[in-house]
């Protein structure tokens, strides 16, 4: 129940005006939930018809990717660019490369990322991409005709001051490259600036690969030290096993953190002994195949088909696989196991029950919009670096993705603080995020 009747009135016209796109539905209510007190302190907000303008992306496109098959036969998938705002900067978000893939999907992972972008502060808009083609069991020759036909489209919807592109699920270097190799081919302009996520040897930025995962752990142990605490020495596991959950366990290692599973969506990877990097680096980012090999080299270790990660004791939980990955009963058991930080390295990945048990147990919940902006802002600074023609070192940028973490989590708690609502991550993040973007809203008129 919404206790504005106003925010419950703009979260029906949500609902009504898009149909069946239960995600962004899920995404909205999340945010406008939080508002009601802001809405009390700034009337203009309500007065200007902010939310509602927000909640309408500027604009939507779907489009036809026609491509052929290594057997000669032809396919045709859907594509999605959702520009949502721009009054922060250029559209900034990823592209998702997953069968699952549809307009809710997008518009949820568009709508979330305005307020992520928002809360690190930098000048980057919203926006988010994807098409339901699956790169799965594809051959590389395949996915080349898959991104070139995809680009062929979006080329003309792109720019370093338009909208900027990155990498999401099932988009990670190799298919980077192809998008970008097309966008060149067909716009005649090397503009690095125009897509991120680069490889280091063609204008990307060192630590972008690493920066979702490194800026999870580093707002968990802020949160943590926030309590006295660190993550030091304390039993983790994190799920997924692609780019975000790899970078997760590797600085949670480097930061003497014990993980013990991690996962991919066929099973769970149980090592009581610590889960070796070097393997789950190995089958992932080299072989591409499934987590359960890991124990062909690791006979100690147990797979669990079809198990839930998060039946596994654990002091600190990092969901980092996708979204509503963590249920309630998930977040009980958790809880129960004597859980005590949980920090999102996904996009909602806590169902709406999860997340009310977190909060209300009291526990250090971190929210995707601030524990995983790590990648989105060092994505800003590959745009800094290609705007400027340089490339920074490893320590300087990792120094300036842990500055960046710190901000996004002291701009939470402090706003948190002030809205009465001090340890609650939600609400600091939702206000943080959602007063930038309306304030400059406001400054533009209406547009
Ligand atoms: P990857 O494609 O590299 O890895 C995704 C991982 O999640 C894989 O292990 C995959 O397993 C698993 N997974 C995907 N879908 C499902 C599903 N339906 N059920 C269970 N497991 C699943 O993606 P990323 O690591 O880049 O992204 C992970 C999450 O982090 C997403 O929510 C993404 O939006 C978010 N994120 C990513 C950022 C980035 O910089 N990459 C930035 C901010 C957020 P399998 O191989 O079996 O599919």
């Amino acid at each position: 129940m919404h206790a504005d009747p106003r925010i419950a009135k703009i979260y029906e016209q949500v609902v009504r005006r898009n149909a069946g796109e239960i995600e962004f539905h899920q995404a909205v209510k999340e945010v406008i939930d939080c508002l009601g007190p802001v809405l009390k302190k700034h009337p203009q907000y309500a007065d200007q018809k902010v939310i509602e303008r927000i909640c309408e992306p500027e604009r939507q496109i779907i489009f036809r990717v026609p491509w052929v098959d290594d057997r000669g036969e032809v396919q045709i998938n859907r594509g999605f660019r959702v520009q949502f705002s721009s009054v922060l900067g250029p559209y900034k978000g990823g592209l998702r490369f997953h069968p699952s893939v549809y307009l809710g999907i997008i518009k949820f992972l568009g709508f979330e990322q305005i307020f992520k972008n928002a809360v690190t502060g930098m000048p980057i808009g919203g926006g988010k991409g994807g098409s339901d083609f699956d790169p799965k069991g594809r051959s590389d020759a395949e996915v080349m005709r898959f991104c070139q036909s995809f680009m062929t489209e979006m080329h003309r919807h792109l720019g370093e001051y338009t909208d900027v592109p990155a990498g999401d699920i099932g988009v990670g270097a190799r298919e980077i490259g192809f998008l970008f190799g097309q966008y060149k081919r067909m716009t005649n302009r090397y503009e690095s600036g125009v897509i991120t996520g680069k490889s280091p040897q063609w204008g990307g930025a060192l630590v972008r690969r690493e920066a979702t995962g490194y800026g999870c752990v580093f707002f968990v142990d802020e949160m943590l030290k926030a309590r006295g605490k660190s993550v030091e020495g304390m039993k983790c596991v994190v799920s997924g096993s692609g780019n975000v959950a790899i970078y997760a366990i590797e600085k949670l290692e480097q930061l003497g953190a014990h993980v013990v599973a991690c996962s991919d969506s066929n099973g769970v990877i149980h090592d009581p002994q610590g889960i070796r990097l070097d393997t789950v680096k190995r089958l992932k980012e080299v072989e591409r195949r499934r987590i359960r090999d890991y124990t062909e080299a690791h006979r100690e270790a147990r797979y669990i088909e079809g198990g839930c990660i998060w039946d596994i004791p654990c002091q600190v939980a990092l969901p980092c696989a996708t979204e509503n990955e963590l249920d309630e009963r998930a977040a009980r058991t958790l809880l129960a196991n004597g859980c005590i930080a949980v920090g999102e390295g996904a996009n909602m990945p806590s169902t709406p029950g999860a997340v009310k048990l977190f909060v209300d147990s009291g526990i250090a919940y971190g929210p995707g919009k601030a524990a995983n902006g790590g990648g989105v802002s060092t994505s800003a600074l590959e745009m800094q670096q290609n705007a400027s023609r340089d490339a920074w070192t490893f320590e300087f940028s990792e120094q300036r993705l842990h500055e960046i973490m710190r901000n996004i989590h002291r701009n939470c708690y402090e706003t948190a603080e002030a809205y009465g609502s001090p340890g609650n991550y939600v609400i600091g993040a939702n206000i943080a995020g959602f007063k930038r973007v309306a304030e400059a809203m406001l400054a533009f008129g209406v547009i």
